[in-house]
């Protein structure tokens, strides 16, 4: 089933959205703030996502900006005021589309659908569409479990990769140590925490062009590591 994400203040208006997509036959979430809608977008594969403008927190345009950055979910602006249109073409920030308030919801679903069909000709039309993060030459396939850096695959063990990939979709968070071992290792009663800088210490020779000079995983001296984006 299609996952659709709804961010949007007017609980009103997100409710009626969501009531008609499902309808439709699509699987909807809601955010109501700015910042969760942001998390929730970058944290999780949607098939598309349904931004309004004005919201508290982070306003849609920063929200469709940080998405666009690393992931190319269709994105449909919302929209109450008509000059808001012009800023959204001007800042070329990569909204697929807009619609304007008041509208009716089976232009939003016809919208909806339109586009969703738009990106799987895009992607291939494939309905296993493999779930790919890239990030400048970086490129991880969590589907087929592989890794390129700039064009070339690399292997990874099965705890690199899933550190890699951990720190990929959480960029720009710091993790300690001990969350970053409790995230991969889990409850393995064999691991301790030298494990975690010893696995970052071989993904990053695997990725970095210079390890001295790392350009996606950073150290934070005496916390942790950050995936820069
Ligand atoms: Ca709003």
């Amino acid at each position: 089933m299609k996952k659709i994400l709804i961010v949007e203040d007017e609980i009103s208006i997100a409710e009626l959205e969501k009531d008609y997509l499902e309808l439709s036959g699509f699987e909807v979430d809601i955010e109501e703030d700015g910042e969760k809608g942001l998390d929730r977008a970058l944290k999780n594969d949607y098939d598309l996502i349904i931004l309004d403008i004005m919201l508290p927190g982070v306003d849609g345009y920063e929200i469709c900006k940080r998405v666009r950055e690393i992931k190319n979910t269709p994105i449909l602006m919302v929209t109450a005021k008509k000059e808001d249109i012009d800023k959204i073409r001007g800042l070329g920030m990569g909204a697929d589309d807009y619609i304007t308030k008041p509208f009716s919801p089976s232009e939003l679903v016809a919208r909806v659908k339109a586009h969703l069909s738009r990106y799987e000709r895009l992607t291939g039309g494939n309905e296993h569409r493999n779930d790919i993060i890239e990030i400048r030459g970086l490129k991880i396939d969590k589907t087929a479990r592989r890794v390129w850096v700039d064009g070339v695959e690399k292997q990874f063990t099965q705890k690199e990769f899933e550190l890699l990939t951990f720190l990929a979709e959480n960029p720009n968070h710091v993790f300690t140590k001990e969350e970053l071992f409790k995230e991969i290792w889990d409850m393995d009663p064999a691991g301790d925490i030298a494990t975690v800088t010893v696995h970052i210490k071989k993904i990053r020779e695997k990725i970095e062009f210079d390890t001295a000079k790392p350009q996606y995983i950073e150290t934070i001296w005496g916390v942790g590591y950050r995936f820069k984006i």
